[in-house]
Order: C-alpha cells, then structure tokens, then sequence
C-alpha cells in the first residue's frame, strides 16, 4: 500500500521553484523512480519496499520513507533496525523523516526505519532463519533467504543513495558510547564521519557482507552510527544521532538554513575488546565514556560458587567506548571496548565558520593508508 503524502507540498515546491529563478540545474533536477512510484520535487512519499522472501506465506511490505528536495543535491539515506532488536536508530530516523521539509532541502532523502521488520516484530536480531541480513549484502538473487532479502534491498533502496548512514546498537547485552564507525582510508566516508560531528569516531573497514562495507564497495561513500544498548530507546543516545544526522545535511549543504556548531572530535584508529579469562558475574567498574590507563581496573568477574575473583584490567591508554553490561559470563567473552589513545590518536576541532576547512589538533586529518592499521571489530 502506497500512500502519497506530498501533494499540498507540491505546490509550495512549485511557487519556490518560480521565485528562487529557473536555472539550469534546477530545471535538471526532475522527479525519480523510487520503488515504482514517481517522486517530484517539493515532494514526502511514504513507500513500500516488499522483498521476494515471505516466510509466513504473504509478502512483507517494509515502510520506505522519502522526501525529494524541490533544489538539487545529493541523496543521503538512512537505515536502521538491519538488526531488529536495535531500537535507537528506529526513532532517528523518523524524527528525521518527519521533520524534512522537502522545500528547504537540496537534494533527496530516503529512510528506512525498520530493514529487518521480521526480527522487529520478535524482537530479534535476526531474520525469521536465524541468519543476520547484515552479514549478507549486497546479496544475491539466487543465494540463502538472507541473501535475496539482501540483494532486493540492494537493487530497489541502495542504488539510489550518494551517501549512507546506517544506525546500529551494541549488541547482545551491550552497549555503545555514541560513535561513528567508517572505513578512514576512503575519503568519503572520512568526510562523512566528520560532517556528522559525532565526538567519538572509530576506524572500522567493516566486516564482508555489512551494508557500510558493500556500499562502500560499489562507491557509495557510508558511516554507521552506534549509540546504546539493543531492545531501548535510549533519549540521549537518539538525540545525540538527530543531531548528528542533522548537522551532516548542514554540511553537505542540503539544509541552507542550519546553524553549524563547533565541535570536537576523537579519533580512534585502533579499537581492542578487552575479553575476560574466566566464568562468573560480571561487574562494571568504568563507565561508558570512561579515559583509562593502563592496569586500571574494567572491572571482575566472580565465580558465584567457589567465590574467586579476577580483576579484569585495561591494557591500554584510551577511552571505554563499549562495555557489556552487568551479567554472567564465560571466558572469552569481550566485555569492555577500549579505543586506543596511540600515536595514531587524532583530535579534529572545528568552529562553525571553518566548517569547511577543519584544522587537526594534532596528526593529519587525511586519511591513512589501511596497511597501517590494527583493527579489532565487534559485529555491527
Ligand atoms: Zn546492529
């Protein structure tokens, strides 16, 4: 069921085109397919994407939102729910759809609040096959029911965006400081990273068969935000991410309007969980966000019968940018990610009227070769 929701805007478009003067790239800049439907300029679509897979015997339509711009621009899109347990990208991403007004952007927005509206519903990770649909894009046509879901989203949603932001949590019972997760050696993905001002980015290639990684492949420059912990909406980890999607549409010059704040940014080229050696009760003793040193103390695990404990210490100089919550634990188990502060370390300061020339604090803003980096990643 498609619902056209843009027909008083398009007026409105209309009368902006008319004043603002007819200029060449405006007058290029027309109405698209997008998943069969005809969107204008100056127009919100609510749509459909269905994906071949049915599972209980009739097609799922999963909700497409989309606003074209009445001027040119890029089009940005926004996934979340990938994971369908992770709820905190959910509620960006309609804040941010219904907030778009389609006569003050440049350019196309497209959000998809909720990939994975099979595990949404059960609150689950995964798809109805216990596969994870973020291990299997782009897909294929012909693959595992994980991978044609994969590949039709692909083919009718991914191939229209110039730029990504996918929304995630931590996962199982953990939880993420907000941050931004891309793969530094691209340059457009640094770009992006830096536009959306979140103060913690992380250096991520990202594993094969995530969406960032397979849109990054075929040139679509992508980011993923990570704040918070699955099966919440967690109010300051959603307000951290509109405003970070906010201040990337500023940046990209898709909003004219957008006040540009300063900003400070901590870059962590290395990334290490900190993984516990034995069984038992874990409890916390940092907090998300927390600086360490080396051999401070993370926290220890209690073996609730004979009542050994083990103090599970940092081994590095940096900041706790995830951590398992309080819970029982076998050894192996990664409990505390720690961003390294090493000489790759970076901070970026940015005032409002530089926004377009960034200064490091200290080390290159450019990007780095990925032969010098030394990743440790959890699934996003
Ligand atoms: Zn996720």
């Amino acid at each position: 069921m498609n619902t056209r929701r843009g027909s008083r805007l398009s007026g409105l478009a209309l009368a902006a085109l008319l004043c603002a003067g007819a200029t060449v790239a405006r007058a290029q800049w027309e109405s698209i397919e997008v998943l069969g439907e005809t969107v204008a300029p100056g127009e919100k679509w609510l749509l459909s994407w269905v994906s071949s897979e049915t599972f209980a015997g009739g097609p799922v339509p999963i909700p497409v939102r989309v606003a074209r711009g009445v001027l040119p621009g890029p089009t940005l899109c926004l996934t979340a729910g990938i994971h369908g347990d992770e709820l905190n990208g959910i509620e960006v991403v309609r804040r941010i759809l219904l907030e778009i007004d389609p006569n003050q952007l440049h350019g196309m927005v497209i959000g998809v609040p909720i990939v994975n509206l099979h595990g949404f519903r059960q609150a689950s990770r995964y798809l109805p096959d216990r596969r994870d649909l973020n291990r299997h894009f782009p897909g294929r046509s012909n693959g595992s029911a994980a991978s044609r879901i994969a590949h039709s989203f692909f083919q009718q949603v991914i191939v229209h965006c110039e730029a990504l932001v996918d929304l995630h949590t931590g996962s199982f019972h953990r939880s993420n400081v907000p941050q931004v997760r891309a793969d530094l050696t691209d340059s457009g993905a640094f770009e992006l990273a830096k536009a959306f001002g979140s103060g913690v980015v992380v250096h991520a290639v990202g594993e094969p068969g995530t969406l960032r990684r397979a849109a990054g492949d075929v040139g679509i420059p992508a980011i993923s935000y990570e704040a918070g912990e699955p099966m919440r909406f967690q109010p300051v980890e959603v307000e951290e991410g509109v405003r970070g999607v906010r201040e990337l549409l500023a940046r990209k010059g898709m909003l004219s309007s957008q006040p540009r704040r300063s900003q400070r940014q901590e870059i962590y080229y290395r990334a290490r969980w900190v993984r516990v050696d034995d069984g038992g009760i874990l409890l916390s003793d940092v907090d998300l966000g927390d600086a360490v040193k080396v051999g401070d103390v993370l926290g220890a695990v209690t073996d609730p019968i004979s009542n050994e404990r083990t103090i599970v210490k940092s081994p590095y100089d940096g900041r706790v940018l995830g951590k398992a919550v309080n819970q029982l634990v076998i050894p192996g188990f990664a409990a505390f990610h720690v961003g390294i502060r090493g000489d790759d370390f970076r901070v970026l300061v940015e005032e409002p009227e530089e926004a377009h020339a960034p200064e490091p604090e200290n080390g290159s803003a450019e990007p780095v070769a990925e032969d010098q980096l030394d990743v440790d990643e959890r699934p996003e």
